[in-house]
């Protein structure tokens, strides 16, 4: 679902700026290029319900922590790619251009607090303009797309990077998902983005690895789930602990236990851009580890 903001109603999501003609100003500059940098981590966040974005739960409370342990290495992020379950495009991949990202509310039936959330991170409109064209589409070879207007920040980003960076002063790029392509292509694209970890690109997948919300159950402990949920994730993090992280994109020949875990399989993409940001070498660390109504692994992971 796609809405469009005007700039005003944008610009509403700056904490504490008016709408004043200088408020601009006042603002930070943008991020006009990545410089060298460390070796910085990469995330794969399992999201969850939107609720996880404002309720003080086990899944938040991780990502509180994780947030300031990144901020208390010696460096930290010049910006975060992102990579969400809920943008996907067809026949492209498009990287968010707008200076001013909107704040997406992509959900239904959720409190008011829920719509009132903003996450008013600017974007770094120039970096991803010189990324489109030094990435490459794993299906064609052709220079990515830019997306100007149409996308933003949707809740699979803002959800865990609000409780993560809560001042929102890290600019936010958020890379689509060509849902036209194999996981083999997304994985590909992922080993691109390697590189642009040493000039201090945060990479973040956000999805689950187990993601079936035709068999949620309500107030599920984080402990129960299904056999072949149980059995799909444990699979999975085989995989990442091996560094068989090629191995990951091979998720459907797992067969009855993977179309259980996928009926669509838009939330496990993006573990495939993570996985392939990282090194093989590179040992992995688990977080939130269980489930969330049963049907969700929030299992995530840190790697570097
Ligand atoms: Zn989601």
């Amino acid at each position: 679902m796609q809405r469009r903001t005007s700039l005003a109603a944008a610009l509403t999501g700056l904490a504490g700026l008016s709408l004043a003609p200088f408020s601009l100003a006042l603002a930070a500059p943008m991020l006009q290029s990545l410089k060298p940098s460390t070796r910085m981590p990469v995330l794969f966040v399992g999201h969850g319900s939107p609720m996880n974005a404002i309720e003080d739960n086990h899944w938040r409370r991780s990502w509180q922590s994780l947030g300031v342990e990144l901020l208390k290495r010696s460096e930290r992020p010049q910006m975060i790619l992102c990579i969400s379950a809920h943008w996907l495009t067809r026949g492209s991949w498009q990287l968010t251009g707008m200076a001013q990202p909107r704040t997406i509310h992509d959900f239904g039936g959720f409190p008011q607090a829920l719509f009132d959330q903003q996450y008013p991170a600017p974007g770094a409109p120039e970096v991803a303009k010189a990324l489109s064209k030094e990435l490459r589409s794993p299906a064609n070879g052709g220079a990515l797309g830019i997306d100007e207007r149409e996308w933003g920040l949707d809740h699979g980003t803002w959800s865990a990077l609000k409780p993560m960076f809560p001042l929102a002063d890290i600019p936010v790029v958020q890379l689509s998902m060509d849902y036209d392509r194999a996981p083999q292509d997304h994985y590909l694209l992922g080993q691109q983005l390697q590189k642009l970890r040493e000039r201090g690109v945060l990479i973040v997948g956000s999805g689950n690895i187990v993601h079936n919300l035709r068999v949620t159950r309500r107030g599920a402990g984080q402990n129960e789930t299904y056999d072949w949920a149980a059995e799909f994730d444990t699979v999975v993090q085989d995989q990442i602990k091996k560094g068989q992280l090629d191995a990951l994109a091979n998720f459907q020949k797992l067969g009855q236990v993977a179309r259980m875990s996928h009926p669509t399989h838009e939330h496990y993409l993006p573990l495939l851009y993570a996985a392939g940001a990282a090194l093989a070498s590179e040992m992995p660390r688990f977080f939130n580890t269980g489930f969330q109504s049963a049907s969700i692994s929030m299992r995530s992971v840190v790697w570097g």
